[in-house]
């Protein structure tokens, strides 16, 4: 009857909006057809046979011998059917329930009076009262787990609806039994009240409850058979008393079998002491010595103790599998990110010890976990990269919060890849300090690769800027930038610098005798052959323009500068390149050649201005050799003609 309860008729009915309903314990696939079909009859038969129980236990006790009422359950368990069912079901329990306990009335006084219909349609009232306040929307399960809901069930059903009941019913009480207004009222509201509060969380966590697998049921029978021995040891001697043992054994039948068969238990215990006492009247048999009040109230209590001790015990335990089940669900979504998480998550204590790896680890880097966390993370990193990764680290906890490192880890085949590792520091939530450190680590390789690829690109594209195609020297801008760099240089160091400027002799003769193609190869050999002349490091040869070449010979005085001039025209002569047209035979190349140690107010142009000129001399004065500007240059003074002589006598060329 009982794992049959409301909770199963809410299932059953159509369109009803109670939330909850599937997380209800009792399933409605494991009830059988002819249950689902007439489910709603049955749990109205189950609420008239418990309400009836419950009143008739209470007044039998009252009946003769027991003058007072310490709770009243009937209510209670009323409350409990009504909380679990839809509204419009709550007509026919209210009618069950009152037609209970007028039937429990009638049979422990033998008949029923005008104050038993009273008394029946006010508890009728304060269930209804009580059942109103707390559900006011239909779409609510009672949650006593709940402290919202618990204060409004404090409010309404322990305090509230008694109390109203209670004042209603001292009118009767006083006009009919002559009772005092306050024994009237404290009779009806303090015993109602306690029935609501022990007894309607109770039974609604037995209809609530889930009732466990066999498994379970193997593990924890032996409470319910220690519990029967205890009760029956409480029943059939006095001398030891062995009834408060049951109260721990409770608790065990609670952690193993749920409230459920907790609160079963102990209405069951508490049925059959009081069937037992009241069937062996004889003061020697009986475990509580005194008169029937006595063990009424006894037997209440024990009830009430018992119940407000599971319902306790049930709270507490409530929260923790929330609790749990909280953690569960957090553990499972994170299991679930850091399995399915491309990134590599790694916790770590403060002196680095990694404490937790995950699964993505295998697949970047081909160690299996168990070989990472053996092996001190530093190892794998670059040795090139090691030095960066300490540093930052050191740095972490002491000086900032967290970084973002890339660098390149060795995989298991010893290739390397690059990562971006975002190292964090964890705090401990309580005390704000440093616990730990959390590393997320992304393989970036192939965006390594790409910037790599970009680079290379941008590189070549730099360099193509500068060098010129046919003959792969730099070209006229590198020349450029290259000059005024060497210029601001000698200016600073007060450094000599000269510049040759290279015209092929006759070349458009050239190529009308051999075709630009033929052209163009023999302006190759020109810059081949300058280029070997041209060696020491910093001097450079560029292509100026057409069939001309410039050489910026840096911290070369004029006789250095000659000599290599000299030395360029001779390598074209021993080229030997026939050239039909020229008066030679041969290709042959005239070198314009001037030196300054440049002053302020003076500029690069100039040093070219003099080279050209010098060039021009060459050509006018036969072609084929090198005509020296610092020779016949105004501009140079005697003492800086002096200088120049000896800083080229000081070259080694
Ligand atoms: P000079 O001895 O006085 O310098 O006489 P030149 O013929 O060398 O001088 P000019 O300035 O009259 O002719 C230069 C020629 O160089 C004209 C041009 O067609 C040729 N030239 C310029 N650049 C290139 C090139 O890249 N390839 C080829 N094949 N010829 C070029
Ligand atoms: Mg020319
Ligand atoms: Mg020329």
């Amino acid at each position: 009857m009982i794992s049959e309860g409301p909770s199963a008729a809410i299932e059953s009915d159509p369109g009803t909006h109670v939330r909850g309903i599937a997380a209800s314990p009792i399933g409605s696939s494991r009830r059988l057809p002819w249950q689902r079909r007439h489910g709603f009859f049955l749990h109205l038969a189950g609420c008239f046979v418990s309400v009836f129980l419950a009143a008739a236990f209470v007044d039998y006790f009252n009946q003769g011998w027991a003058e007072t009422n310490f709770i009243w359950l009937a209510n209670g368990l009323l409350l409990a059917y009504l909380l679990l069912a839809p509204h419009w079901r709550w007509a026919a329990y209210l009618c069950a329930g009152s037609v209970a306990q007028l039937s429990a009335g009638f049979l422990a006084h033998g008949n029923c009076d005008l104050l038993d219909a009273v008394c029946a349609a006010l508890n009728v009232s304060e269930v209804l009262m009580a059942a109103l306040l707390l559900r006011q929307r239909s779409a609510q399960l009672p949650r006593f787990t709940d402290r919202a809901y618990l204060v409004r069930f404090l409010g309404y059903a322990v305090l509230a609806a008694p109390a109203v009941t209670g004042l209603l019913f001292t009118f009767p009480m006083v006009a009919w039994r002559h009772s005092t207004p306050w024994h009237a009222f404290i009779g009806w509201a303090g015993v109602d009240a306690l029935g609501m509060a022990a007894v309607t969380p109770t039974v609604v966590a037995i209809f609530q409850a889930r009732f466990r697998s066999a498994k379970q049921w193997r593990k924890n029978w032996i409470y319910l058979a220690l519990l029967a021995v205890v009760t029956i040891a409480a029943l059939l001697q006095t001398s030891v008393p062995v009834l408060p043992l049951a109260f721990p054994l409770l608790i065990m039948i609670l952690l193993g079998l749920g409230l459920g068969w907790a609160a079963l238990a102990t209405l069951l215990v508490a049925a059959l002491r009081g069937w037992f006492a009241i069937r062996s009247r004889n003061p020697s048999t009986m475990p509580i010595p005194g008169d029937g009040t006595a063990i009424s109230l006894q037997l209440q209590a024990f009830v009430v103790a018992a119940m407000l001790m599971l319902y306790i015990v049930s709270v507490v335990l409530e929260k923790k599998r929330a609790t749990e089940l909280h953690l569960r669900k957090i553990a499972a979504q994170h299991n679930l990110v850091t399995e399915n998480s491309r990134d590599v998550i790694i916790l770590a204590d403060l002196e680095g010890r990694r404490t937790f790896i995950s699964p993505a680890a295998e697949i970047l880097t081909g160690w299996k976990l168990d070989q990472l966390l053996k092996q001190k993370s530093i190892d794998l990193v670059h040795p090139d990269d090691q030095a960066m990764v300490k540093a930052a680290r050191a740095e972490l906890v002491y000086k900032t919060e967290g970084s973002i490192l890339e660098y390149r880890i060795r995989k298991v085949n010893d290739e390397y890849i690059w990562v971006q590792a975002s190292l964090r520091v964890i705090r401990d939530a309580d005390s704000g300090q440093p616990s730990g450190l959390l590393n997320m680590v992304r393989d970036i390789t192939e965006r390594k690769q790409a910037e790599q690829q970009l680079q290379d690109a941008f590189h070549a594209m730099e360099m193509l800027a500068v060098m010129d195609g046919l003959t792969g020297l730099p070209n006229r801008r590198r020349f450029d930038q290259c000059l005024v760099s060497e210029w601001r240089r000698a200016l600073r160091d007060r450094r000599p610098l000269s510049l040759l400027v290279i015209d092929a002799d006759l070349f458009k003769s050239y190529n009308d005798n051999y075709g630009h193609l033929g052209g163009d190869s023999c302006l190759r050999q020109i810059a081949e052959a300058a280029q070997e002349v041209v060696t020491r490091p910093g001097d450079l040869v560029a292509r100026f323009g057409g069939e001309e070449f410039a050489v910026i010979l840096p911290s070369t005085g004029n006789m250095g500068a000659m000599q290599v001039a000299t030395e360029v025209c001779a390598a074209i002569r021993h080229r030997n390149l026939s050239h039909a047209a020229s008066p030679y035979g041969i290709m042959t190349i005239s070198v314009g050649c001037a030196t300054m140690v440049p002053k302020l107010g003076q500029h690069a142009e100039d040093l070219i201005q003099m080279a050209d000129e010098a060039l021009y001399k060459a050509k006018r004065t036969g072609r084929n050799h090198v005509s020296n500007a610092n020779a016949f240059d105004r501009i140079l003074n005697k003492s800086q003609t002096d200088t120049l002589s000896s800083t080229a006598n000081n070259q080694n060329r």
